[in-house]
């Protein structure tokens, strides 16, 4: 029988809080349970907000916290490599396209679409879908473009995707952490527009290395938070037009706030660094994410 395989994923752009810690417990309570592994993944692609600091910070925390993965710990920026194959995979087959629009370009075009009344889509974190005209642009003219170092990022023609996947998607998720019961969930990829899938600078974006390392990771089970529940329709249907293959998967709750807010990045006192320095041993932590 092939071992489950559990991953915890932090990106080392900030430290880790109550939130991070819950989920990381939480995977290594489910690989212990089942007899599986537990690996650990940097998502560093980010190289202007991810440190060798917080990296460093993070693995200090995991341990203080008592959580032990395999070695080597994948790190997201020593593979760029390998998202460039699949990149390339994606041009050659047309399924994504050079977008030229900066962010400024695309508020002023939204905002004088709503001017004239009509309603502009949005994804489901609220920031408006990616116009549509950079996709029809003559390939004579990305090519000059390009040739003149315009900046651009490679967006998911998400409409052809769907349409050269030619079937509905769906996912399989638990319906709690017991890992019994199950459901299958639609992918809805569309709700997002054109996501990018890589930048003129890095061969990659979050969706793009997270479906080629949780393949390449053997990753089985993928245990989150709630937050990331609906970008996985968008995960799947790079899993499908790549032809890797899917994980079964998990959104836990998340970790909110004194104020009942999601946790973020600027902690105060929910960073595990400052409960830590405080004086709050590791059983305590367990015990405050509800373990
Ligand atoms: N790196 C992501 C984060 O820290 C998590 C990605 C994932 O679990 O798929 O939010």
């Amino acid at each position: 029988m092939t071992l489950l395989t559990f991953r915890f994923a932090p990106s080392p752009n900030g430290e880790l809080h109550l939130g991070h810690a819950y989920s990381a417990l939480l995977n290594q309570k489910l690989a212990k349970a089942t007899g599986g592994r537990l690996l650990l993944r940097i998502e560093d692609i980010d190289t202007t907000r991810c440190t060798p600091e917080f990296e460093a910070a993070i693995l200090s925390d995991l341990k203080w916290l008592g959580l032990d993965w395999e070695e080597p710990v994948r790190r997201q920026s020593q593979h760029f490599a390998e998202y460039q194959t699949m990149l390339d995979r994606l041009i050659r087959e047309e399924l994504v396209y050079p977008a030229f629009m900066s962010r400024g370009d695309i508020r002023a075009f939204i905002a004088d679409t709503e001017k004239r009344g009509r309603h502009w889509p949005r994804d489901p974190d609220g920031v408006p879908h990616y116009p549509a005209q950079d996709k029809t642009l003559p390939t004579k003219e990305r090519k000059r473009r390009i040739a003149e170092n315009a900046p651009f990022a490679w967006r998911l023609d998400v409409e052809a995707a769907m349409a050269r996947t030619g079937k509905p998607l769906a996912w399989t998720e638990f319906a709690d952490e017991t890992l019994v019961a199950m459901r299958l969930v639609e992918a809805r990829p569309q709700d997002w527009g054109d996501v990018i899938v890589a930048r003129r600078e890095i061969p990659t974006s979050y969706h793009l290395a997270v479906v080629v390392d949780d393949a390449l990771q053997g990753i089985s089970h993928v245990v989150r938070g709630q937050d990331l529940f609906s970008a996985t329709g968008v995960q799947r249907l790079l899993q499908e037009i790549l032809g890797l293959p899917q994980p079964s998967y998990f959104h836990h709750r998340l970790v909110l706030g004194p104020d009942g807010r999601k946790l973020s990045k600027s902690l105060g006192d929910s960073g595990l660094a400052a409960q830590r320095e405080a004086g709050v041993q590791p059983d305590e932590i367990r015990r405050m994410v509800g373990f």
